[in-house]
């Protein structure tokens, strides 16, 4: 009865909601630092814009996403042509796996990385080759080419990388993009993209030009706050954004999505003001952690991967303390909050790590 490619998959679990928490732990209040959304809200544009929409509930949506479509376009100077809108980066991530793969095909990503590039792979029945990152955090590029074979039809790339915060330069990614064949779909997931600093990050979109086998992914969940409306897209050659379109349901962005989406891409000083917070308290965040000698991986992005010996324990005690973080195998994922919050969890943290290793007695 049930498909061979689902047996090793389980739905994806959201865990207790924050009222079930509050209710459990006996807390007032939540702060939520565990899924990279925006600590700042969005931007008041958003609230205006929808609630001066016309609504009209009745009529199926603008399957085009034209007016969003448009001002990408300008904003970003690709034509309107190479661009394909998504519920989420999360539905991309299905209709690429979708359009391009099938049993027998492979597909390459580092690990940690974002967990959906594997289930896609798999529920479409291909294999997935997981490269373990550096010691820094990093894709390791190299290892990453050398798996390619044969099989091989997406490589997927996360930079900055979810969860480990970590980025791969312009030089390093000039060099593997040219060097893996033309046939291979190499997917640049930017969602933290805005949150970048580094002056040699590069801009997948410089890629496009000149390489056919590459997509860019972009999303508004996360610098422009906007991740209960579910839109994100990607950008890559002609042929490549048909194909994927061939399997993308024609109506997969609500009209007050779009609406929403629009309004917040023209609010460029909400945005800015966003990421220069982020950059704020993730500099406070990384000077306590330095003070502290707790070591994480260098991040780009809104979140911060800090290592710990007992993630679970340690994400189950700042929970306690009304903290939601995320917890990996050798460490916690942080979405960096705002300055106040993120100075009372950076106590908690360093209580709860103390507390998992103490002191060794002589
Ligand atoms: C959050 C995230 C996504 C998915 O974002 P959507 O809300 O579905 O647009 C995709 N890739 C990475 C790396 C993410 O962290």
């Amino acid at each position: 009865m049930f498909k061979k490619n689902l047996e090793n998959l389980r739905a994806y679990n959201p865990g207790p909601s924050t009222d079930e928490i509050k209710q459990a732990y006996g807390l007032e209040r939540i702060v939520k630092l565990d899924s990279n959304e925006n600590v700042y809200g969005a931007s008041p544009n958003v609230r205006k814009a929808i609630s001066e929409d016309m609504l009209l509930p009745e009529l199926y949506p603008d399957c085009r996403n034209q007016a969003l479509r448009l001002e990408l376009s300008t904003r970003l100077g690709v034509g309107p042509e190479h661009f394909l809108f998504g519920a989420g980066l999360d539905e991309m991530i299905v209709l690429i796996s979708r359009a391009f793969l099938e049993s027998g095909d492979s597909i390459i990503m580092a690990w940690p990385t974002f967990y959906e590039y594997y289930c896609h792979a798999q529920i479409e029945g291909a294999t997935t080759k997981r490269i373990p990152c550096d010691s820094d955090g990093k894709h390791d590029l190299n290892a990453m080419f050398e798996a390619i074979d044969p099989t091989t039809k997406i490589i997927w790339v996360c930079n900055p990388n979810n969860p480990t915060g970590t980025y791969l330069n312009a030089e390093e990614l000039n060099d593997f993009i040219q060097r893996v064949p033309k046939d291979v779909i190499i997917v640049l997931d930017e969602a933290y993209i805005d949150f970048v600093t580094a002056a040699d990050f590069p801009n997948g979109i410089d890629y496009l030009a000149m390489n056919e086998n590459v997509l860019v992914l972009r999303t508004f969940s996360k610098s422009y706050g906007l991740a209960s409306f579910r839109v994100g897209y990607a950008i890559g050659g002609r042929r490549v954004i048909e194909e994927i379109d061939k399997v993308r349901p024609p109506f997969n962005n609500p009209r007050l999505s779009q609406v929403a989406a629009l309004a917040a891409l023209k609010d460029d000083a909400f945005k800015d003001e966003c990421v220069r917070k982020n950059n704020e308290v993730s500099a406070m965040t990384t000077s306590f952690l330095d003070a502290k000698g707790i070591s994480y991986y260098k991040t780009q992005a809104n979140f911060i991967f800090v290592k710990v010996a007992e993630p679970k324990k340690v994400a189950e005690l700042c929970k306690k303390n009304g903290y939601l973080i995320n917890a990996f195998q050798d460490g916690v994922r942080i979405t960096i909050g705002k300055m106040d919050d993120m100075k009372e969890l950076l106590m908690v943290l360093d209580h709860a790590i103390k507390e998992m290793s103490p002191e060794p007695s002589k």
